[in-house]
């Protein structure tokens, strides 16, 4: 039973600009287009965010963003690069909690303007150190 709009689409219960299929993965048109092109990758799991992607998981799906990433390249030679970046969480502004991977064209003076990582203060050795020995504390816990 199809409940959030991504399932629907997977379930062919309403229309999409697809673009990539297999039995893991559904790539179509962002209904926003970002820039011309501008594609999701979805698992046909209904996961909702990075957080609950297994290895097995990640394995199927993950692995499918070049393939993406190079179809979507060269059906345009004005391509020229290209932002890849999922929001996981309303904080990180996602809207529609199946996960999903955007993968958005660059063109030349495309104006695009990406939210860019950014601190109001600069970061110490120390606390990059201290960020850093945080996560990586997480991987042995695994
Ligand atoms: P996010 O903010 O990362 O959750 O992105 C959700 C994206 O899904 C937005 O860029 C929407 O434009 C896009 N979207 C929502 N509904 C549809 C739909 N029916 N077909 C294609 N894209 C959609």
């Amino acid at each position: 039973m199809a409940d959030d709009i991504f399932d629907k689409i997977i379930a062919g219960e309403i229309p999409a600009y697809k673009v990539y299929e297999d039995e893991d993965v559904l790539a179509f048109l962002d209904l926003s287009q970002a820039t011309p092109g501008h594609t999701l990758l979805v698992p046909k799991a209904d996961v909702p965010d990075i957080f609950a992607y297994d290895d097995d998981l990640a394995q199927r799906v993950l692995t499918k963003i070049p393939k993406v990433a190079r179809a979507i390249k060269a059906s345009d030679d004005k391509i020229i690069g290209m932002n890849i970046l999922m929001n996981n969480g309303e904080a990180a502004g996602q809207s529609v909690f199946h996960s999903h991977i955007h993968l958005i064209p660059r063109y030349k003076d495309d104006g695009l303007n990406l939210p860019a990582p950014s601190e109001e203060h600069p970061v110490s050795d120390e606390v990059y150190k201290e960020r850093a020995a945080k996560i990586s504390a997480q991987f042995s816990k695994e």
